[in-house]
């Protein structure tokens, strides 16, 4: 497999090769655990998912270490409003943050290190980095001396004399150079503190994902992910730390998801525009998120709105209403006596190697959703509704089924059941078309009644109103007898 992935330090997709064969070591910075996350936040988790499934299909063996950073100014600003220590409050929004996770459906990752579980970790790494002149100490506080790493600028392409003149608005006269940064800095009171040959104090943000990595993966990992807005100066600093310590290559692909905008705005709480996933979750779907998700190519900024939703709304009713009506079909079943339609397993074969190749080409996941629309359009085409359930249409809808669900365990996707997941769609769209449904079911009775009394005109007249309300009747298929109509 050629996989080309696109490295942010190179500015060009390169073909992956793993430092060990058939092993993968991925980090990515997760979140600061002060409140519950906003959608923006989880577009990295969702699309780093893909990557070490993909990588998993591939054959390598991932280990993929995502942290929660648990001491920070916002926790602790959290916990002095509360009125609790800022240990309770980052355990909350872990537990929240996984409450989400799961409902996500996402791989478990293989490690979720908190920064206070890695102060030693973190001390000694500093430690190093002043033994060996790449940072200096003063009054406390621990910086790092950026004119000591020659390399530094590289991932975001800044150099340092920008950098410089840039940061010298806001001087700190304590340091030697205006853009160097804090690894370690004293406690001010009512700060939780660890003792360090520097006197009580905490890291600086940087400094814990390189410890973090270096301690569980090792000198070099193989990818490195964040949202774009950690290029710099986060992941800029982490290299100089990780580089400057071993002289080694600290990461060789490094992965940057774009950013997701609400109404064409950035999210931002003074914008009051921010919706949290578990919001999102309750009103919407957790597929509807992950697939708003991954209809995007992750490096292009996306724009959420109502629209986009919708849209989403629809194409997922599409793929599941055409595994519902297959599963229908089919049944208990899961062995035939005929071979699926060979229409329909040629058209998938190729498809498989479409998908493959999207993939491959910088994970584009708005052509792997092309592709799995084709074979849903061609099963619909098939119309095995109104045929015999004989062995043949059986082991075609078998077969379509099975395939949407294996390639939607790539992505997270495509594997509730479909019954239950559209009659939840059917929830969302009577609430947000304000749809009532005690007026349905009347006249669905009425409609009923005029059947049993032959009066089809009157029959089709209800059904022409219900159609009108959005209302689409549904025998066989769907518990109820009607659905709402999601196209
Ligand atoms: P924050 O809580 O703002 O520190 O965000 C945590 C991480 O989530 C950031 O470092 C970003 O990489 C990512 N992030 C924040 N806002 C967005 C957004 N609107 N879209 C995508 N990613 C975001
Ligand atoms: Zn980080």
């Amino acid at each position: 497999m050629s996989l080309k992935m696109y490295n942010t330090a190179t500015r060009q997709k390169e073909e992956f090769k793993s430092i060990t064969p058939g092993e993968v070591k991925m980090y990515v910075c997760g979140p600061t655990v002060y409140n519950y996350l906003h959608i923006g936040n989880f577009r990295g988790a969702i699309f780093f998912n893909l990557v070490r499934n993909w990588l998993e299909r591939a054959g390598y063996k991932v280990t993929y270490v995502y942290n929660y950073t648990d001491v920070d100014d916002k926790i602790i600003k959290k916990a002095n409003e509360e009125g609790v220590e800022s240990i309770e409050i980052s355990e909350r929004y872990i537990k929240e943050f996984e409450n989400d996770f799961n409902r996500l459906g996402l791989t478990k990752h293989e490690h979720n290190p908190k920064v206070t579980d890695f102060m030693p970790e973190i001390i000694s790494f500093v430690d190093d980095l002043v033994k060996k002149g790449m940072a200096y100490v003063i009054d406390g506080e621990v910086f790092y001396e950026i004119k000591n790493f020659p390399n530094y600028g590289k991932l975001s392409g800044k150099n340092l004399e920008d950098l410089e003149a840039g940061a010298r608005v806001e001087v700190d006269s304590k340091k030697h150079n205006p853009a160097d940064f804090v690894l370690w800095k004293p406690a001010k009171p009512d700060e939780p503190y660890w003792d360090s040959p520097w006197g009580k104090g905490r890291p600086g943000w940087h400094i814990e994902c390189s410890a973090m990595i270096q301690s569980i993966l090792g000198e070099t990992i193989d990818i490195h992910g964040g949202g774009i807005d950690l290029k710099f100066p986060h992941h800029e600093n982490e290299i100089a730390q990780g580089e400057g310590r071993t002289g080694k290559c600290y990461c060789n692909h490094w992965m940057h998801n774009d950013f997701l905008n609400m109404n064409d705005e950035k999210m931002s709480k003074s914008l009051g525009n921010i919706i949290t996933g578990r919001d999102f979750m309750e009103k919407y779907h957790p597929e509807i998120l992950k697939f708003l998700m991954l209809s995007n190519h992750y490096r292009a900024l996306f724009n959420v709105n109502d629209e986009k939703i919708s849209g989403v709304l629809s194409g997922l009713s599409r793929i599941y209403g055409a595994l519902r009506e297959a599963k229908t079909i089919f049944g208990e079943d899961s062995s035939f006596q005929a071979e699926a339609d060979k229409g329909l397993i040629d058209l998938c074969n190729s498809m498989d190697l479409k998908i493959e190749e999207s993939l491959n080409d910088d994970f584009n996941t708005p052509e792997v959703m092309a592709h799995i629309f084709e074979v849903v359009r061609h099963f619909n085409g098939l119309e095995l509704f109104k045929k015999k359930r004989n062995q043949q249409n059986k082991a075609t809808c078998h077969y379509f089924f099975s395939w949407v669900v294996n390639h939607g365990q790539l992505m997270a996707l495509f594997n509730d059941d479909p019954a239950t997941f559209l009659s939840e769609m059917d929830e969302i769209l009577l609430r947000e078309k304000k749809i009532d449904v005690a007026e349905v079911e009347n006249l669905i009775a009425k409609r009923k009644e005029a059947r049993d009394q032959k009066d089809f005109n009157q029959a089709d007249a209800i059904r022409d109103q219900l159609n009108q309300m959005g209302i689409i009747i549904m025998d066989g298929v769907s518990g109820r007898g009607w659905e709402v109509d999601k196209k």
